[in-house]
């Protein structure tokens, strides 16, 4: 049998954006047919047509069964990716996420799993998660920008209806599942008003949501690029004129100018501020299912930002978040070259670390190591809103 690449490949750390160790795509290709999607730009090299030339794994599910039960390593499986959603319809029939969740759910190590999708579809295996987030630990990451059917209906017309991704939310949430909203993009003249950004909040407020990434329109010179701006001259044709002109100066990114982005962090910055609704995956919810050495580096990540954010110098912090950066990840080339190390060698070695001063010496910041002795021996939760130690629940 040829080999295969492993499917379940640890990165070196989490990434900070989806707190992930481990990525799943069940799909390549999208027949929710977002209008905006960055997975049609050339980098990606998705050929064929986006929406209909999808490539089905259908392995994926006998590889991850044939991968689990060596598994050593704990950390969030992320579900989805830029190219694909993993509840599109075709799930519906292939099964292949369904399947994974069920297999995960029954791992031998209990792995956190987080899936981001625009599709209700993921309520068909609700049980199956929750058993995960029982667990484990369970987060729904669900994409919306805005409460108008029109606009959902014109920029993302095979994907649920806001009203049932809303519920969705709801459901899982009431089930004990941490759930976040991603609030991007923000289309520029369409959804990106501070009136149409407060209802969404409003709403995502009042389905108990943990917290909302906010974000704009990228848009890659090319297909992706050529793509959205013909949807637009057929949806608002009035908006083609200022959209092209955000995004005359054709950066290789898709960014638009720098004053663009300012714009809506100006919007969005007092509202979420209203609803004190965190802007990153909070502490107090990832800390319960991400290994307490994951943790803090995702914690230390997320400081630079909100601190950044509020014009604090963070020149120490980034010293002692990149020196605890390259120490675990010393650590864990270490246990990965030694298989007959403990499964959970990596926790055990991180809490000798904290008690026994190893982890000061390493911050090299005697602010950072009382902070990291109080969230590591004591529990403590850092509210993304106070920016204050909080006792854990
Ligand atoms: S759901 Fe995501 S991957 Fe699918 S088309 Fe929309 S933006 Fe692209």
């Amino acid at each position: 049998m040829p080999d295969r690449a492993k499917l379940l490949k640890p990165a070196d750390l989490p990434e900070n954006f989806t707190r992930a160790l481990y990525k799943i795509a069940p799909y390549r290709g999208c027949a929710h047919g977002c209008r905006y999607c960055d997975g049609r730009a050339e980098r990606y090299y998705v050929e064929g047509d986006y929406e209909r030339d999808l490539e089905i794994r259908g392995d994926i599910p006998e590889r991850l069964a044939a991968e689990l039960p060596s598994l050593r390593e704990r950390g969030m499986v992320s579900f989805g990716s830029g190219v694909t959603d993993s509840y599109q319809p075709v799930e519906r029939a292939n099964t292949i996420t369904g399947r994974c969740a069920v297999l995960l759910a029954d791992s031998r190590l209990a792995l956190p799993v987080q899936v981001m999708t625009k599709s209700s579809l993921v309520l068909r295996d609700l049980k199956t998660w929750s058993r995960v987030n029982d667990r484990a630990g369970f987060v729904l990451l669900v994409s919306l920008t805005s409460l108008d059917e029109s606009l959902r209906v014109a920029m993302e017309p095979g994907a649920s209806s806001f009203a049932e991704r809303l519920e969705t939310l709801r459901v899982f949430k009431e089930a004990g599942c941490v759930v976040g909203v991603l609030a991007m993009p923000f289309l520029p003249f369409i959804s990106d008003a501070p009136d149409s950004i407060r209802r969404l909040y409003t709403a995502c407020a009042e389905a108990k949501v943990d917290f909302v990434m906010p974000g704009g329109l990228t848009l890659r010179p090319g297909r992706q690029k050529d793509f959205y701006l013909h949807a637009l001259s057929e949806y608002r044709p009035k908006l083609l004129e200022p959209t092209l002109a955000l995004y005359a100066e054709e950066r290789p990114s898709g960014m638009p100018f720098a004053g663009a982005g300012k714009r809506l962090f100006e919007s969005v910055t007092p509202i979420r501020r209203e609803f004190r609704m965190p802007y990153l995956m909070p502490h107090r919810a990832f800390a319960r299912f991400i290994p307490p050495h994951d943790s803090l580096r995702l914690l230390f990540r997320d400081m630079l930002e909100l601190y950044a954010e509020r014009g604090v110098d963070t020149a120490a912090l980034h010293a002692g978040a990149e020196a605890y950066d390259a120490w675990l990840l010393g650590l864990r080339r270490a246990f990965r070259r030694r298989r007959n190390l403990p499964d959970d060698w990596l926790e055990e070695r991180f809490a000798e670390a904290a008690r026994d001063g190893e982890l000061d010496r390493v911050l090299g910041n005697e602010r950072l190591a009382v902070f990291a002795r109080r969230v590591n021996l004591e529990n403590g939760r850092l509210d993304y809103s106070s920016l204050r130690l909080e006792g854990s629940v």
